[in-house]
């Protein structure tokens, strides 16, 4: 820079001008010309640094006085330095950018301006798994239609070779600030949608949104011992952001098929198995299916009707330990039907046998009553 301009006209107030009038300057021009939002582009920078400059200056008053009195060569003379550093400048214009609009100054950094950086959104998929493979857990593979970043021009919606520019409504922030008395109301911007800045030569495959729309195959790992309300999350998965946030995240929803000889509570497995009044009287030994091909139990004598059975270790592993529960047997005592002339003769033969009969007990049972 040849002369060093007069730092009240660099900010554009008088020289009496207050502190709150040098900071509301300061930042309209910090805004304008913020680095961020004019990559590439000198005389903004310049007037960055110079509008920078002078608000470290002014807001300061042994700075200011000194400047009032001596002029740039009154602060060359002291040991206050003019020369900013250009991080400083960040960090400071972080700060004011907060102060004023309670803006995340890193999102802020970011590819999109002074505009709101979001997440994709999440996606939902809903897979019904057969009673076996939730179990025992299974991999699958899904395609998902989603949202993508362009492949063409990576996501900033424009045509090779161009930029996006700051949006001359919001001047990038995205926002408009109104004054209402003592509120300050602050409203998207509706032209850029607060994304801070538009797009003169949009991408051709993606029209200028940075996606496109695509379908993916997914590998899911089902871990066995799911079950039907289980949720899994697969991040990063979900679609890509409209503003250059980070992808949001796909759930897997999981709905368990019922089996048509088990029942599944928790970790353990009930089934229903059907024996004959006779080996419910003088005991057996019953084959039956579990998870792992058939298992042998053995049904005492005077088993009765709904009594349970467990097979330790022949349930479904347990999602958080990966122990097994057990099968729980319930026993239903079938009563014969369709009797022979000779089995019906046998059956009164042993009725007359049974001392303790059963119609006797019930007698008694109800005078009991
Ligand atoms: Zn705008
Ligand atoms: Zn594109």
């Amino acid at each position: 820079m040849s002369e060093k301009r007069d730092y009240y006209e660099v900010l554009g107030v008088s020289r009496d001008a207050t502190k709150d009038e040098l900071k509301s300057t300061y930042r309209k021009l910090a805004i304008k010309y913020h680095p961020d939002k004019n990559p590439g582009n000198k005389e903004a920078e310049e007037k960055f640094k110079e509008a920078s400059e002078a608000y470290s200056v002014l807001s300061d008053d042994q700075k200011r006085q000194l400047y009032n009195q001596y002029g740039h060569k009154g602060l060359e003379g002291s040991n206050f330095s003019t020369n900013v550093n250009f991080e400083d400048i960040f960090s400071g214009f972080g700060n004011i950018f907060e102060e004023f609009f309670g803006f995340n100054s890193s999102g802020g950094r970011g590819g999109g301006g002074g505009a709101r950086v979001q997440r994709g959104a999440d996606l939902r998929y809903d897979m019904t798994l057969e009673f076996m493979e939730a179990a025992f857990g299974i991999d699958r593979e899904i395609d998902i239609r989603k949202y993508d970043v362009c492949d063409i021009c990576n996501g900033n919606g424009c045509k090779e070779g161009t930029q996006p520019e700051v949006c001359s409504q919001c001047h990038g922030t995205g926002q408009f600030v109104q004054s209402q008395g003592f509120f300050k109301v602050k409203t998207t911007c509706p032209y850029c949608r607060g994304k801070g800045r538009s797009i003169p030569n949009p991408c051709s495959k993606c029209v200028g949104s940075g996606r496109m729309e695509i379908t993916k195959r997914v590998a899911v790992k089902i871990p066995g011992g799911v079950d039907t309300g289980a949720k899994l999350r697969l991040t990063g998965e979900g679609e890509a952001s409209m503003s250059g946030g980070p992808p949001g995240d796909l759930y897997v929803f999981i709905q368990v098929k019922p089996h048509k000889f088990f029942r599944r509570e928790g970790s353990d497995i009930i089934c229903v198995a059907d024996i004959s009044f006779i080996q419910a009287a003088l005991g057996d030994e019953i084959t039956l299916p579990t998870l792992q091909g058939e298992k042998n139990l053995e049904i005492p004598k005077g088993t009765q009707y709904g009594d349970t059975f467990r097979l330790k270790g022949e349930g479904i592993p347990s999602l958080r330990t990966g122990r097994r529960g057990d099968q729980i047997v319930q026993v239903n005592v079938k009563t014969p039907t369709g009797l022979s002339k000779k089995q019906e003769k046998l059956l009164q033969e042993f009725d007359r046998l049974d001392a303790n009969k059963i119609t006797n007990r019930l007698k008694s049972l109800f005078k009991g009553l």
